[in-house]
């Protein structure tokens, strides 16, 4: 902040600018976008240390199968995953009275009856929701989401008595959007946040299809939902702090027929709302000071395993997963023993707290980012009715009113990120001179103080 003070004083934010302009008419990437000293102090905001504090507290649950129990005397043991729930819900309360009841804190209950997967007898299974509603009513409906699974398990999962301390599996995640809500809970934004922490994750994404099925049928327009499930950063030799890996679907789940077709038809394969997310989420990280990268994996989860992110997925919501760079599988779904002189067991030892609060400070400095800018452009278009050269991009303004210029971005059709980017101004059409047979573009809008939406790719017009 200081330092940014000093540039402003001397002028250097005006210079910045400047040449980040000149390098926006040569169609190219800034390297630095520019920064929002609200969100530079927001990712300083982040602690190890109330990091820390909120794993170990959540370790001290015992068991938080969603199985265990969660009746009032277990509750007042501090036993179990009802205690769990209720302390997180306290948790978001106290954040709630630092910022005047900011924060609308509610506990989305549902029951689950078998037959189910891993549930043999009917079970509560209760969310713990923390909104931050927007303070602009014309894009307070745009919603971005930040979720953790706060349940835990051993080796056995119908085991409620024996330790299941799920300090990385998903105490990391359920401390990550702790740590997002009591940081991003100081400020303002004009679109809406919600800090999720769910249940029933371990027995089939539980919680987290509850609510996504919900906001669907609620007609939510949630733009985008940031999954952090086993962030803790293992510290396993192998392990590599620097980046967080972005997991991201390709072709979308939710794709109707006539969607696919389109999607074979322009090679839109790598082109989803979610990998959308997952490149701005890398940008966020190159622009602000994290402590960590994020390493984006054009695929939907690690091998043949699943997160809660695939229940937005399932709806049509942009969603991606973030996971620590190595797992080590000694220390998830054990129970914690020692055999041949190897521990199991996941433990908060085995946690890197720094790390967590790095990939607190990204979610935190990606949520900021969204929800300051305005929504993207509706309805982009690609002009396809000749055939020629140039190409024409056509869209409607973004919604809500906050877009004071738009970019367009794109890159070759082998590459994995966008590579230019070209300031058109406040219009609805451009026109490029390059053949859009040989690129991917994209428009994203962007408000007076540089916060960009998420691009949008667009849809033949013919
Ligand atoms: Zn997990």
């Amino acid at each position: 902040m200081a330092q940014l003070r000093k540039w402003v004083a001397g002028g250097a934010l005006g210079m910045m600018a400047v040449l980040i302009a000149v390098a926006q008419q040569r169609g190219r990437t800034p390297k630095t976008p520019e920064l929002d000293p609200q969100i530079v102090a927001a990712v300083k905001e982040v602690s190890p240390g109330r990091v820390k504090a909120t794993i170990e507290k959540l370790v001290s649950f015992h068991n938080r199968s969603t199985l265990s129990p969660a009746d009032a005397a277990s509750i007042a043991k501090g036993r179990g995953i009802g205690a769990a729930r209720e302390w997180i819900r306290s948790e978001f309360e106290r954040y709630s009275r630092d910022c005047d009841g900011c924060l609308k804190v509610e506990m989305q209950s549902f029951t689950v009856n078998p037959p189910a997967r891993r549930i043999p007898h009917p079970t509560e299974i209760v969310n713990v929701v923390a909104t931050l509603e927007g303070t602009d009513p014309a894009n307070a409906g745009r919603i971005y989401v930040v979720s953790g699974h706060y349940d835990s398990r051993n080796s056995d999962n119908d085991n409620v008595t024996d330790p299941a301390p799920g300090a990385n599996d998903d105490g990391s995640g359920t401390a990550v959007s702790l740590e997002c809500a009591r940081v991003l809970s100081q400020l303002k934004f004009p679109a809406t946040i919600i800090f999720l922490t769910v249940a029933g994750e371990e027995q089939g994404l539980n919680g987290s299809r509850h609510f996504a099925q919900m906001a669907k049928s609620a007609g939510w327009d949630i733009e985008a939902a940031l999954n952090n499930d086993i962030v803790g950063g293992d510290r396993s030799p192998q392990q590599d702090t620097s980046v967080v890996r972005v997991f991201s679907e390709g072709v979308p789940i939710a794709a109707t027929e006539a969607e696919l077709r389109q999607i074979r038809s322009l090679g839109g394969e790598s082109d989803s709302t979610s990998r959308q997310l997952a490149r701005y989420i890398a940008e966020v990280a190159r622009t602000y000071d994290a402590g960590v990268k994020a390493m984006l994996i054009f695929r939907l989860d690690r091998y043949l395993r699943g997160g809660d992110h695939s229940s937005f997925n399932e709806q049509g919501y942009a969603a991606v997963r973030f996971t620590e760079f190595r797992e080590d599988y000694n220390h998830q779904h054990q129970n914690v023993r020692t055999e041949n002189g190897i521990e199991f067991g996941d433990l908060p030892k085995f946690v890197n707290f720094d790390y967590v609060a790095n990939v607190a400070r990204l979610n935190a400095a990606t949520l900021a980012s969204l929800a300051s800018a305005p929504a993207p452009p509706a309805k982009v278009h690609l002009l396809a009715a000749k055939l020629e050269n140039d190409s024409t991009l056509t869209w409607e303004p973004s919604p809500g009113g906050r877009a004071a210029s738009y970019e367009v971005l794109w890159r070759g059709t082998t590459s994995p990120d966008w590579e230019h980017v070209q300031a058109v101004g406040n219009v609805t059409r451009t026109t490029l001179p390059m053949s859009k047979d040989n690129v991917i573009f994209a428009v994203r809008a962007v408000d007076n103080q540089g916060h960009r939406s998420l691009p949008v790719t667009p849809l033949p017009e013919r």
